[in-house]
C-alpha cells in the first residue's frame, strides 16, 4: 500500500488535529464536579451578578493556527439582550461555543453568573444556557418528540404553549395527529425559519435563564421573518439573550451591541450610538447586516 506522501502527510495531519480535540474534549470530562452545589450564592441567577462576562479572552481552535478570537472583552448585564454582529468569519458563532464551553480559552475568563465557567460542572453550565443553532436540527419522529427534548416531564398545554410561543401553533393543528404528526424526513417538512423556531420552542421548554441564539443568515420571506422576532421576543422575556445578529430588526432591538472584526472587538453600544461611533456598524447597517 503506498500513499503518495502528501496524501499521507495530509491524513497524518488530520489525524493530530482530531486527537488534539479529543484530548481537550478529555480534558474537560475530567473536570472535578464538586465545585457546584458548593457555591450557590455566587451560581444564583437573581442576583446582582452579570449573566455572561468575557474577560480578555483569546482563543484558537486546536491544531489552528492563528487565534480566532483576541482579547475579548465584553459584559451582558443579566436580563440584558446584546447582539453579536460582524463579517463573517469575524468569531461571532464561535463567541457562542466558548460560553457553551465546547472548547477552552487559550487565555483570559469567561464568567456566567459571576462564576469561571472552568469552575462550574458541564450539567450546570448547561441548565444555565438554551442554545439554538444557527442549522437547528429536526429530530426524525413527531413533533412531541421533538419538543420533549428538553422538557421530558412536560404536559401537552405546555408544549401546546410553547409552540403558540413561536408562532408554530398551526404545526399541532394541520393535521388530525396533532402532537403526533411526524416531522421532518417523512413528515412535514419545515424550512429553516420553522426549524430554528422549534428550535427555540426547545429553549422555552427547558428554560434557562440564559439563551444563546445564532441567527439564520438565510433569507427569510416576510412572514417568517415576522415569526422570527416574535419567538425571539418572547423567548428573551425574563431571560439574558445573546444573539448572533444577522437582521438589523434583531439588533435595533438590543440593550447593547457588540461589534466584532477579525477576532477583536472593535466597538460596544446600542445601536443609535454605534452607528456614530462605528464605521463598520455604519457600513453593515447600512446593507441590513446580511452577512453569513
Ligand atoms: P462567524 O460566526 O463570525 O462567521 P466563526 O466564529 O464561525 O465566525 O469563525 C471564526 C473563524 O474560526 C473563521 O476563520 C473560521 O474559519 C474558524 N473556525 C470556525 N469553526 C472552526 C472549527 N471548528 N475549527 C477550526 N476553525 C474554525
Ligand atoms: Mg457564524
Amino acid at each position: 500500500l503506498v500513499l503518495p506522501l502528501g496524501q499521507a502527510l495530509n491524513a497524518y495531519t488530520q489525524l493530530q488535529t482530531g486527537l488534539g480535540a479529543l484530548q481537550r474534549i478529555e480534558e474537560i470530562l475530567d473536570l472535578p464536579s464538586e465545585t457546584a452545589e458548593d457555591r450557590p450564592a455566587q451560581a444564583g441567577s437573581g442576583s446582582a451578578e452579570p449573566a455572561i462576562v468575557f474577560e480578555n479572552v483569546t482563543f484558537g481552535y486546536p491544531g489552528g493556527g492563528t487565534p480566532v478570537l483576541q482579547d475579548v472583552s465584553f459584559t451582558v448585564p443579566a436580563g440584558s439582550r446584546v447582539a453579536l454582529v460582524g463579517p463573517s468569519g469575524a468569531g461571532k458563532s464561535t463567541v457562542l461555543a466558548l460560553i457553551e464551553r465546547f472548547y477552552e480559552v487559550t487565555s483570559g475568563t469567561i464568567r456566567v453568573g459571576g462564576t469561571d465557567i472552568r469552575d462550574l460542572p458541564r450539567d450546570a453550565l448547561r441548565r444555565r444556557l438554551g442554545y439554538v443553532e444557527q442549522e437547528a436540527p429536526v429530530l426524525a419522529g413527531t413533533l412531541r418528540d421533538n419538543l420533549l427534548l428538553t422538557a421530558p416531564g412536560a404536559d401537552e398545554a405546555r408544549l401546546l404553549r410553547a409552540l403558540d410561543e413561536v408562532n408554530l401553533g398551526a404545526l399541532a393543528t394541520r393535521t388530525p395527529d396533532g402532537l403526533d404528526v411526524q416531522v421532518g424526513e417523512g413528515g412535514v417538512l419545515l424550512s429553516g425559519g420553522e426549524r430554528q423556531r422549534l428550535a427555540i420552542a426547545r429553549t422555552l421548554l427547558a428554560d434557562a435563564p440564559i439563551l444563546l441564539l445564532d441567527e439564520p443568515t438565510s433569507n427569510l420571506d416576510a412572514r417568517n421573518e415576522a415569526a422570527l422576532r416574535e419567538a425571539i421576543a418572547a423567548a428573551s422575556f425574563q431571560r439574558t439573550l445573546v444573539v448572533v445578529a444577522h437582521r438589523l430588526s434583531t439588533v435595533v432591538d438590543s440593550d447593547q451591541i457588540v461589534v466584532v472584526e477579525a477576532g477583536r472587538v472593535v466597538a460596544t453600544g446600542p445601536h443609535r450610538e454605534l452607528l456614530e461611533t462605528s464605521p463598520l456598524y455604519r457600513e453593515l447597517a447600512t446593507h441590513q447586516l446580511l452577512v453569513s
